[in-house]
């Protein structure tokens, strides 16, 4: 048996109880004899994860749901394994459970032609669609689900108490999950969400990747104003609203005005 660290009560994250980096953050809630995970990471690493698990004396048959915070390949390419291991169920948002269904490369970045990425994308089924206002019960705990779309448009976030289980929406170096157009971001989005979080009261982000930390409103302030920017600027293409300059261009040829 391994002893349990958990980094809040009823709240264990699976790199940081392994003493190693495995992928993306996979978080194990529990109380009583139920427990669920949210997101579980690469196909490659279900199984350590579930040997770590079991070596933490739960009873595989008692996990309740696996979780995904949305559909992305390295979250989420080991539910299919991992549901048919642990004999248990899928919650996702709709727009990800027709993703996962799927096995949809595109839009979950298994596929990326131009990088030469290509990676598999095994099909599963969600039992539980959740969003906004659902709420997981995981023994007597409660998690509130809210819809934070931004990163993709089926992002979710879960609140237990003064902890947010935060997927891509920020980590703790102010970065944000990728906002790539084939994927469904949305900076406005994107901006609303990260508003609500800065004004809720939430204490602690449990973010996707990365390090837990502890909700800081400067942070979020300063990714706010970044993406505020991005929405009028042509780095981020059809993701922006507009793009000044072509307007400012409009004008000048208007007037005729030459080179200066
Ligand atoms: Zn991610």
């Amino acid at each position: 048996m391994l002893e349990r660290k958990p980094i809040f009560p009823n709240v264990i994250e699976l790199n940081l109880q392994a003493g190693h980096l495995i992928g993306c953050n996979v978080y194990l809630v529990f109380d009583q004899d139920e427990w669920i995970l949210i997101d579980i990471g690469y196909q490659e690493t279900v199984d350590e994860i579930i040997e770590l698990i079991r070596q933490l004396d739960f009873p595989l048959a008692q996990c309740k749901m696996l979780v995904a915070t949305h559909a992305d390949v390295d979250h989420g390419q080991g539910l299919a394994h991992a549901k048919q291991v642990l004999k248990t169920t899928v919650a996702a948002h709709p727009k990800a459970a027709k993703l996962l269904a799927a096995g949809d490369k595109l839009q979950t970045f298994a596929e990326i032609e131009a990088q030469d990425i290509h990676l598999d994308m095994p099909p599963v089924e969600t039992e539980h669609l959740i969003e906004e206002g659902s709420v997981l019960e995981v023994g007597r705990l409660k998690l509130e689900v809210w819809s934070t779309p931004g990163h993709a448009d089926s992002q979710l976030a879960f609140r237990m108490g003064n902890l947010l289980f935060s997927g891509d929406n920020i980590y703790r170096d102010g970065c944000v999950g990728a906002i790539d157009a084939h994927h469904g971001s949305n900076i406005p989005a994107f901006i609303a969400s990260l508003t609500r979080i800065r004004d809720s009261d939430v204490e602690w982000l449990l973010p996707s990747h990365g390090p837990i930390f502890r909700k800081d409103t400067a942070l979020l302030n300063r990714t706010i104003g970044r993406l505020e920017q991005y929405q009028h600027m042509a780095d981020f293409g059809t993701c922006a609203v507009d793009w000044p300059l072509m307007d400012e261009w409009e004008d000048e040829i208007a007037e005729g005005r030459m080179p200066q």
